[in-house]
């Protein structure tokens, strides 16, 4: 990216600033990056982006396209940005201009039932930023109304980097998911994770750290598996396609025989249900956390969820209280975002990032600004 592609004027300026430097997603396998309207033009405030992790949901939909993408879009919704005017969002907060700030990117209607409560990831009616609405792949990115109205802005710690902090919207949908399987009693239960990715190794970081319980995360990416391991795991256990059995086996000996007390699907994969149902125990939660290929079934055995009192439970996305308290914890030390970020690439190296992404390179990658 060139200088005079920054937008900003020597003063920093950015008013009257019409286009910017964006990777524009058209369609399965098509991306470009390119000169696009900037979100100056809609007169809404901006952040000026510092740096986008690249989520498997990008990955998908970069591939695949997806039901609720129209492109044109941008992609991109793991988002640390900066203020480029002063912002006055919810509870008579000020965002200075020149802040840090993580971006809640779910744009909810604040009508429906849901929004009433206060669950806008359960709104009827969301738009989300980089997906149905321009994300933080490009220069800057737009701060919808509603954004301001919940408090959708949170300010970054001065500790964290501009790239620890575009996880910590990831990191708030992890801590949204063990929230939605507490409470939990105390000593808590051993814990399951599958899957050795960004999501579960975050995971991994909440259960120990956080919960206070045994964890054992089952992976199949050596590097991912060491890192598991490097971050405190108290056992990590390899799957193939085939050894469903064996690794169940493995699994329910960690736990003492009983199963797990909470196990959390953290990856898209079908067979990680049926090794879910296999090491949860009873009286336990099974949390899907991770998006499964469109029309994907599961099946289990009617009176094993009844006499076992098991819960099968979803998590999608957070609420702008998580993120806040994703950036306490990232803040204190109880979680390392450091640790997941493994590649870094610019704007225009985009494609090369998903591809990072998509072949279990590492954890995150991120488009830093540059
Ligand atoms: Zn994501
Ligand atoms: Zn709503």
């Amino acid at each position: 990216m060139q200088a005079s592609d920054t937008g900003s004027s020597s003063n920093g300026d950015i008013v009257g600033k019409e286009d910017m430097q964006a990777a524009v997603f058209y369609g399965p396998n098509s991306i470009s990056v390119e000169r696009a309207p900037s979100p100056f033009l809609q007169g809404r405030p901006a952040l000026e982006v510092k740096s986008c992790a690249v989520c498997g949901y990008d990955v998908r939909v970069f591939r695949n396209g997806h039901r609720k993408v129209s492109p044109p879009v941008i992609l991109g919704h793991e988002i640390c940005g900066q203020a480029t005017e002063n912002i006055d969002v919810r509870g008579g907060v000020r965002i200075r201009k020149g802040s840090r700030v993580a971006l809640y990117p779910i744009v909810p209607c604040l009508a429906c039932q849901y929004c009433h409560a206060g669950q806008y990831n359960m709104c009827t009616d969301l738009q989300e930023i980089g997906s149905t609405l321009d994300g933080g792949f490009a220069q800057y990115v737009g701060v919808p109304e509603q954004t301001i109205k919940i408090g959708g802005l949170v300010q970054v710690p001065d500790g964290l980097s501009d790239e620890e902090a575009s996880l910590l919207e990831p990191l708030a949908c992890c801590l949204n998911g063990i929230y939605q399987m507490g409470p939990f009693a105390a000593p808590a239960r051993p814990a399951v994770i599958i899957g050795d990715g960004p999501v579960g190794l975050l995971h991994l970081q909440l259960f120990k750290n956080l919960v206070g319980a045994r964890t054992a995360v089952v992976g199949r990416v050596q590097s991912r598996m060491h890192k598991a391991r490097s971050m405190g795991a108290d056992a990590v256990l390899e799957y193939g396609d085939d050894d469903d059995d064996v690794v169940a086996a493995a699994v329910l000996d960690f736990t003492g025989k009983t199963g797990a007390g909470s196990v959390v699907i953290a990856v898209g994969s079908p067979a990680a249900f049926d090794l879910a149902v296999k090491v949860a125990g009873k009286n336990s939660k099974i949390s899907l956390f991770a998006g499964m290929p469109g029309a994907q079934r599961f099946s289990f055995d009617a009176n094993w969820l009844h006499y076992n009192q098991v819960s099968v439970m979803g998590a999608f996305s957070s609420v702008p209280g998580r993120l806040e308290e994703a950036a306490r914890l990232a803040k204190e030390g109880i979680v390392d975002l450091s640790q997941i970020v493994t590649h870094r690439y610019s704007l225009a190296e985009v494609e090369k990032a998903i591809h990072t992404a998509e072949t279990y390179s590492g954890l995150r990658a991120v488009i830093n600004k540059f």
